[in-house]
């Protein structure tokens, strides 16, 4: 019997697993670092102090026959077809899915690794958590969605925080006019302070220093500036883009090794315009559906079709009381209408919980 074999359980990986148990022919393992699901979406939530529920992982799967292996991937041989772990014995596959997933990129920056807190990852967050409860002022560094989110989540649980959010470009720069705008007004209402087109050189214990060398005082240094991929796919000789992200077809196959495919944030799926897709569950959980349908069709002798995936919208959480829903058009441009306030928040929080229904329930749709 064909051995489909995992790599993940974030998001993407977790889904895929799930539905291969349940759809392909074939025995799945899946393989993940920890025996929890960690709710990513939500790890600014934590660093602000909030409880987030955990997940097992035996309990997402239970009833799908997959298997599960509480390990490290430590490298991947696609001629030998097997996966090295850190403890246990090599594993055989005949089919992989990449789906690592990524973490904070902590090496572009000088300072960043040794004085900056992230909240791309569990034990970050935690980190992140322990420090701001004990006040003073934050400095956010980045202004994509996951530093909008994390300076609000902080600003709003922690009303005796200082927060200062510094942006290499001007904020909201990828919203509606109407957006930046709402934005805007919700920063000042939280009290949280921006500074709009400011390159920060490198990070200290008592701030970061700016391009031009000057010092931007802060207690503590929040670093979300972008994501990293890990190595393992370059390593192991697939063809990755510059930034280490696997390079896939539409049917989110490796272009260079036909029985490993590649989901999630850490390889690069591209739209039919070419247009690759942002790291986000969004994007993620499409995918790792569409793959396994290209993999059961291929089981099955068929020739499966190729990926479609159009944007609907994206979800900004303020706080826990306010939201910016973005309307947007297939490519993620954004329309001029959005949905703000507290029913934002809400139809972001239903958003969040289906992308984690989505994880037991593995066949739902994911077009959100
Ligand atoms: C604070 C925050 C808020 C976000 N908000 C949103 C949002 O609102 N909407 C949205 O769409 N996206 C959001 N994202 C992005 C989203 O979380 C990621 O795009 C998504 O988690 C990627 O899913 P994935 O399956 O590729 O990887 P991940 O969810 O990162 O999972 C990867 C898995 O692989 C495991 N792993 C990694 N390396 C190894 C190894 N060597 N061996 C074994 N296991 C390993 C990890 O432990 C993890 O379980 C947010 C991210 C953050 C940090």
């Amino acid at each position: 019997m064909t051995h489909i074999v995992v790599l993940g359980a974030g998001y993407s990986g977790q889904v895929a697993a799930n539905l291969a148990a349940r759809r392909a022919d074939a025995k799945v393992t899946l393989v993940n670092d920890r025996d929890r699901f960690v709710e990513r979406v939500r790890l600014h939530q934590l660093a602000a102090g909030q409880e987030l529920r955990e997940r097992s992982l035996a309990d997402l799967l239970r009833g799908t026959g997959a298997s599960l292996v509480v390990d490290r991937v430590t490298g991947i041989d696609p001629g030998a077809h097997t996966v090295e772990l850190a403890a246990g014995e090599p594993l055989h596959y005949d089919t992989l899915i990449y789906a690592l997933g990524s973490r904070a990129d902590l090496e572009s920056v000088p300072g960043v690794a040794e004085h900056a807190f992230t909240v791309a990852g569990a034990e970050h967050a935690a980190r992140l958590r322990e420090r701001v409860a004990a006040g003073g002022t934050a400095v956010v560094v980045g202004g994509g969605l996951t530093g909008i989110e994390a300076a609000t989540e902080l600003a709003e649980s922690h009303p005796e925080l200082k927060v200062r959010l510094l942006t290499g470009d001007v904020l909201g720069s990828r919203l509606s006019e109407r957006g930046r705008r709402y934005l805007r007004r919700s920063f000042g209402r939280l009290g949280i302070e921006i500074r709009d087109e400011t390159r920060v050189a490198s990070v200290r214990a008592d701030g970061v220093l700016l391009a031009g060398g000057e010092h931007v005082a802060a207690d503590f240094v929040v670093w979300t500036t972008g994501f990293t991929v890990p190595p393992l796919a370059r390593e192991g000789g697939l063809a990755v883009d510059p930034a280490g992200r696997m390079i896939v077809d539409d049917t989110m196959r490796s272009v260079s090794h036909p029985d490993v495919y590649g989901i999630g944030d850490a390889a690069a799926v591209r739209r039919a315009d070419g247009q690759e897709l942002r790291m986000a569950c969004a994007t993620g959980l499409p995918a790792a559906q569409a793959t396994v349908r290209a993999i059961t069709a291929r089981l099955a002798g068929r020739e499966p079709t190729p990926f479609r995936f159009r944007y609907v919208n994206q979800c900004i959480s303020l706080g826990r009381r306010d939201g910016l829903i973005q309307f947007v058009r297939g490519d993620d441009s954004p329309r001029e209408a959005v949905l703000t306030g507290r029913f934002a928040a809400l139809y972001k929080e239903i958003i969040v919980r289906g992308a984690l229904q989505v994880q037991r329930h593995p066949g739902l749709p994911t077009s959100f």
